[in-house]
């Protein structure tokens, strides 16, 4: 699913992140950026060796923000690590620091001139936010920032199995007056 917003391109699909020719991707990596599980484990499976010894120099990275790195072996040249809060109960703050890690790494992106981007779920795995609430979240940000912006031309959600493509494809419905989809 694609959806056109201004000049550049939302998309929706389902799939494995680290397969991605997009000229950069997101790690929903951990504070510690020392790799981990999940999609993170992927990556750096995929990657090889250089992500995690650029990770290691950079040191740490805090809940909502975000850091660079090479893309290793990746066909993405960059890898964008971010860290989506644990969810508790949805009241301690877990809207906005998720925002902040999608935000916070398109405008990471976008200072490093990448045109093309795509995200995993970020926090819906092993961090426990309820997919249905993540992805109203992650698709509303995603979207803002391609109305203020006209730098980044491709934002793609590659979503891990179908129920959380369901899930994503549902919470663009609110959306789809102001842009077109196809
Ligand atoms: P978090 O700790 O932020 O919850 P996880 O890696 O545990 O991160 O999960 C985030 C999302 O990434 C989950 O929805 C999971 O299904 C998904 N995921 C896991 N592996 C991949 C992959 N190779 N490509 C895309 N998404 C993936």
């Amino acid at each position: 699913m694609e959806i056109k917003i201004n000049k550049s391109v939302l998309s929706l699909v389902e799939g494995d992140l680290t397969k991605q020719d997009a000229e950069a991707i997101v790690n929903a990596a951990n504070k510690s950026l020392r790799g981990g599980g999940g999609v993170d484990g992927a990556i750096h499976r995929a990657g090889g060796p250089k992500i995690l010894e650029e990770c290691m120099k950079i040191g740490r990275c805090e809940t909502g923000e975000a850091v660079i790195t090479t893309g290793g072996n990746l066909k993405a040249r960059y890898v964008v690590h971010t860290v989506g809060p644990v969810y508790r109960d949805g009241i301690h703050n877990e809207p906005k620091l998720l925002e902040n890690a999608y935000k916070n790494s398109l405008k990471l992106a976008s200072s490093k001139g990448i045109k093309s981007i795509a995200f995993p779920s970020i926090s819906t795995g092993a961090y426990g936010y309820p997919l249905e609430e993540a992805a109203e979240i992650a698709l509303g940000t995603a979207i803002k920032y391609l109305k203020e912006h006209n730098d980044i031309e491709l934002i793609r959600f590659v979503l891990f199995g179908k129920k959380a493509l369901e899930a994503f494809e549902k919470a663009t419905f609110p959306f789809l007056s102001s842009g077109q989809s196809t």
